[in-house]
């Protein structure tokens, strides 16, 4: 969508008109936050996405210096996408911040991030002996380019639509990569957890801890980064996922904390991938588009096989039970996360409870609405069953409280169960929590 001259006007003098209150609310320092775009195009999903990583990058700045932040507003205007803040620091500290980050790399260039001094001033770089700001294209002076209009319009978009499709997607990896491996050690940390590795004990396992879990998770930072570059092709996905097996398993010397992680996350940061990439990032676009993905993998999977070729523990119950697991879960789409594991998850945290409340909560809603093929692998399909049944009926009279859970763990490890499935699940609900975070609007 093309802006008029006049449109962008107008917008400098509101923008302004906004500072300006600011300063006379607060007196304080103003920090506004714009993309540098030239032509007559100011925003797209590109460049929305860039600003949202600027603005990680600016409020990570104020907060290294200590910074207070007593405002902030975002607005996505037609005439690009803008931010403002009201700051608590001197202009100097927060010019030398933000020059920082408009210098550091080919992205900041693209930032556009004013101080506004209490009188309404813009501090200048020059006035603080800063060096001057690069062209994008030439490395010269920016004013100078800009002024002569050394370069063309076209010359200029081009260049920054290079700088966004190279910058962009890595730089959202590396932060879905993090927020993935943060979901895994949130769902370890989580406690108490029925027959679950946690904080107070190891479950029903003899061989892994929460270090065991914290190496493996560390392990997957690569797998989850380029899960998320991988776009809509799932065999290559596939393939990234058993490298990531081999990570983890030499991560652990050869204990398996991860590998329905491995499946069930990796689809998850692929499919946030596609969503960001498609323009509309929320929860549910995400397991719409694992549904997607994952279409047919029950049938290519588990149906297809005859008994002499199952292996896994996965195939081997599809054969004798039929249940078809995480995949058949993956196929809907992840049903007990969308229906019962995030919004119970969301609500809890809303409520003021704690991460131990909300998630071990949460976790019991998802263990009463799937077969987990963990616990029908060590304790038979009756047993998974009935500790099914009996988490449903614990959710279903409201919140749990930790006691009741405790003794839900009791007895989990006394009957040698784990329920590792809806561990994973409930890893995908924590992940699914952060992103929104990070990518929801
Ligand atoms: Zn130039």
């Amino acid at each position: 969508m093309e802006v008029t001259l006049d449109q962008v006007l107008k917008c400098r003098e509101e923008r302004a008109e906004r500072q300006r209150e600011l300063i006379d609310k607060f007196s304080k320092p103003v920090v506004s936050f714009c993309m540098n775009i030239a032509g007559p195009v100011k925003t797209d999903n590109l460049i929305e996405r860039a600003f949202r990583l600027g603005i990680r990058r600016l409020e990570g700045g104020l907060l290294s210096a200590n910074a207070r932040i007593l405002f902030k507003d975002v607005l996505y205007r037609i005439t690009g996408p803008e931010a403002v803040f009201c700051v608590d620091l001197p202009v100097r500290k927060l010019k030398e911040i933000s020059t920082r980050i408009e210098d550091s790399d080919r992205l900041g260039r693209l930032f556009d991030i004013d101080i506004i001094n209490t009188d309404y001033s813009k501090v200048e770089r020059s006035e603080l002996g800063l060096s001057e700001r690069r062209c994008l294209i030439c490395n010269n002076e920016a004013k100078i380019c800009s002024s002569r209009r050394i370069h063309s319009v076209e010359e200029l978009q081009s260049c920054t639509h290079q700088i966004l499709e190279n910058s962009v997607p890595e730089a959202e990896a590396d932060l879905v990569a993090s927020l993935a491996v943060k979901a895994l050690l949130c769902e370890v940390y989580i406690t108490p957890k029925p027959g679950l590795v946690d904080r107070e004990n190891n479950g029903s396992h003899k061989d892994m801890d929460m270090l065991t879990f914290a190496g493996s998770a560390a392990s997957l930072h690569p797998y989850f980064r380029k899960a998320y570059l991988c776009g809509n092709n799932f065999e290559k996905l596939r393939k990234l996922g058993l490298q990531a097996e081999e990570s983890m398993f030499f991560e652990t010397g050869g204990v398996n904390t991860h590998k329905g992680a491995v499946f069930t996350m990796g689809i998850v940061c692929a499919s946030t991938g596609i969503a960001v990439n498609e323009g509309n990032y929320d929860s549910d676009c995400v397991l719409d588009i694992c549904a997607r993905l994952s279409k047919g993998i029950v049938e290519r999977d588990l149906k297809s096989l005859d008994s002499s070729e199952c292996t896994t523990a996965g195939q081997k119950l599809f054969a004798q039970y039929g249940i078809s697991g995480i995949r058949g879960e993956m196929e809907k789409g992840l049903p007990s996360v969308r229906k019962y594991g995030l919004p119970l998850l969301e609500k809890l945290l809303k409520e003021g409870k704690t991460w131990d409340q909300a998630g071990s909560n949460a976790l019991l809603a998802i263990l009463a609405n799937i077969t987990d093929t963990n616990m029908v692998s060590r304790g038979g399909l009756e047993k998974a069953r009935q500790a099914s049944a009996q988490a449903g009926k614990l959710v279903s009279e409201g919140f749990v409280p930790l006691e009741k859970v405790r003794e839900l763990d009791k007895a989990f490890c006394e009957q040698n169960l784990s329920p590792g499935g809806a561990a994973d699940l409930l890893a995908v609900c924590c992940y699914l929590h952060f992103a929104k975070e990070a990518f929801g609007v």
